[in-house]
């Protein structure tokens, strides 16, 4: 297979994380998500968590230049093979990447507001291991307890309602300008997110098995 540097565009909830974990899984690319290195940073209560924190918490973006110093050096790290969740996600992020490590596909999973609020306020994170449940369609076996590790599930304080909205406008202003961004250099592979996880997997293997 020839398309080792990847990324996964969508509005927030459309499944990026849940497709991820399955990708690498099965392709075993190195997963760089800057969703869950941020959280990791804020985590660890360091300078860059402290200066996040505050944008996440509002569902806007971290600046630019903070996102770019952070991934750069991983992305360089991970030239075997990456798949890359959650970022780029504004159009100097996308400039930046052709400089570091040039992508061979972005996979561009779509879903309507209405469904990503459904969706995200669902949504149950494990605090142990990362894994992701969905009250409504894949609830865990007991309640509040991770199936795979027994750890809490949480819900992520950015998938309240209101931040939920506000993610939506901002990935509408900022993100999905990288779809034409990507269309015009051949690169874009779009994907139905409405029919599910098992749909849009089957989906993706077929992209990467191309
Ligand atoms: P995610 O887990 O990908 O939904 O990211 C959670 C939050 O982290 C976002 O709502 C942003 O506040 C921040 N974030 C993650 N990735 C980026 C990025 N590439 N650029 C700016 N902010 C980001």
């Amino acid at each position: 297979m020839s398309r080792t540097r990847l990324a996964l565009l969508g509005p927030p909830g459309a499944g990026k994380g849940t497709q991820a974990k399955r990708i690498v899984e099965v392709f075993g690319f190195r997963h760089l998500s800057t969703g869950d290195i941020l959280r990791d940073e804020v985590g660890r209560g360091t300078d860059l968590g402290i200066r996040a924190k505050t944008f996440m918490d509002r569902g806007e973006l971290v600046p630019d230049d903070l996102i770019i110093d952070m991934i750069g050096g991983r992305i360089e790290a991970a030239s075997e093979g990456f798949l890359l969740d959650g970022f780029p996600r504004t159009v100097p992020q996308a400039e930046a990447l052709e400089t570091i490590s040039p992508l061979d596909a972005v996979i561009s999973i779509d879903l309507p507001r209405e469904e990503v609020v459904n969706r995200l306020t669902a949504r149950r994170v494990c605090v142990a291991c990362g894994q992701i449940y969905n009250l409504a369609f894949r609830p865990p076996t007991e309640s509040e307890i991770c199936d795979a590790c027994g750890g809490k599930l949480i819900q992520r304080d950015d998938d309240k309602e209101e931040v939920i909205q506000n993610r939506y406008d901002v990935y509408q202003a900022s993100t999905s300008p990288l779809i034409e961004f990507y269309r015009e250099r051949g690169l874009l592979e779009e994907v139905d997110g409405r029919v599910g996880s098992d749909g849009v997997f089957e989906r993706i293997e077929e992209l990467l098995a191309e």
